[in-house]
């Protein structure tokens, strides 16, 4: 007979989800017995689904298409903690939230990033990394008849490396459909190199491409200095520029959750370091997955922070705490393997996706299909979970 086993979730978003579901569909019942109490500990009552917030910044999304109540994920077997995590004991595997501790066997960290203003942006700009910001942006945009747009990526790593690149075509896309793109300019900034150097030469190259046709203006090494209504000021290449646009979007500054690093689970990378086959800490019994993890493919690149790996490293962590529940061994690794869809505006979009550990991987030509496969995840999202 196995006793019931408790599995403290820490993070209700793609992969704290993911997490709860699949262990509660793997872990069975012993005569009506739940054989594990699933506790997932999440500070907002409504779960978004983040991907779809740059249809959000040009209207073809609203806010309630995106997120739904996360109460909707309690079945038997697992319960939400509202609230804000206070502490986190990995040694003990234990919890602190409003003031009420709860003490585990297992714990899995998917807390994600926590994003902060940059050198003045949130004065400047919209914050399309929020449903809050998206929105507004949006409002602006239907207001907007001529002009510059900027497109800032603050600073690096972000989560989603297609998310500018996708915000930029779409928002020429809306410029184009609405007969205003002559008499506007589109310009992403962004501190990389290349755009998502991590996925190989011929993926970056194609990208640059793809803006230039849509007379999208891209700076990358561009690291911000300062931001005030209206005007943006960079360093480039040792050189000091100051730009004026009439109106900004940008990916906020990413770090660690506070609760986290304290926590003592983060390493040199300031994110959570964990085995990249296990996702495993140096803890036992405490996994962590998705944004808030580092994995490093090389020297200069670490695996980008996206929902496609969050999923799957929450299939890999809780099949393998669902076969040591019952006296298996684990039998299942993250491979580092996936693609995920960038939109391209005018109802089209390509995949990019291979093998991340081996850098070599492939766009696809961009198709209508792609298209209607990234609206088909969203929905699926939700039709799965809630
Ligand atoms: C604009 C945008 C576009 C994107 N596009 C794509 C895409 O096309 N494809 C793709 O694969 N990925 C995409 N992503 C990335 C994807 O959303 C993330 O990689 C994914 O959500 C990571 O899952 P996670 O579980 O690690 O973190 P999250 O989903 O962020 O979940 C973390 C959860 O922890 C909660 N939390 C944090 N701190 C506390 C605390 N102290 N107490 C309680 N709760 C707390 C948060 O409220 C949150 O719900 C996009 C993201 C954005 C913003």
């Amino acid at each position: 007979m196995i006793m019931g086993k408790t599995i403290l979730v820490l993070g209700g978003g793609i992969g704290g989800i993911r997490t709860a579901r699949e262990i509660n569909k793997m872990i069975g019942n012993d005569e009506d017995a739940t054989l594990a109490k699933i506790l997932v500990f999440e500070k907002e009552k409504a779960s978004l689904f983040a991907p779809s917030l740059t249809w959000m910044m040009v209207g073809r999304r609203e806010t309630y298409d995106i997120q739904d109540d996360l109460s909707k994920i309690e079945l038997s077997g697992i319960e939400v903690v509202y609230g804000d995590i206070e502490s986190v004991d990995p040694e003990s595997i234990s919890v602190v939230s409003n003031g009420k501790s709860y003490k585990g066997d297992y714990m899995v960290v998917s807390l994600g990033t926590e994003q902060a203003d940059y050198k003045g942006l949130s004065k400047a700009g919209h914050n399309f990394y929020t449903s809050e910001g998206a929105k507004n942006f949006h409002k602006k945009l239907l207001r907007f008849k001529k002009g510059r747009i900027a497109i800032v990526v603050s600073t690096m790593p972000f989560k989603s490396p297609v998310a500018p690149y996708e915000a930029s075509m779409l928002v020429d896309s809306y410029l184009r459909e609405n007969d205003i793109r002559e008499h506007s300019d589109v310009t992403l900034f962004s501190p990389e190199k290349t755009p998502m150097s991590f996925a190989g030469k011929e993926v970056s190259e194609n990208i640059k491409s793809l803006l230039e046709s849509k007379d999208i203006t891209y700076c990358p090494e561009h690291e911000l200095e300062a931001a005030e209504p209206g005007k943006l000021t960079f360093k480039n290449n040792g050189e000091t520029k100051e730009t004026s646009f009439d109106l900004i979007a940008y990916t906020p500054h990413h770090e660690c959750p506070a609760v986290i690093k304290e926590a003592g689970l983060v390493g040199s990378s300031g994110w959570v370091e964990v085995n990249e086959k296990t996702l495993s800490t140096k803890f036992k019994n405490v996994y962590a997955i998705g944004d808030i993890t580092n994995i490093q493919l090389s020297d200069d690149e670490s695996l980008p922070k996206a929902g496609v790996f969050a999923q799957y490293q929450a299939s890999v962590v809780a099949n393998n705490i669902v076969k040591d529940i019952h006296g298996k061994e684990a039998d299942k690794e993250f491979e580092a393997k996936g693609k995920y869809i960038l939109e391209q505006g005018d109802g089209k979009a390509s995949s990019i996706g291979g093998n991340f550990y081996s850098a070599d991987l492939e766009i696809k030509e961009s198709s209508a299909i792609q298209h209607w496969v990234k609206i088909l995840q969203e929905k699926s999202w939700f039709a799965k979970n809630f």
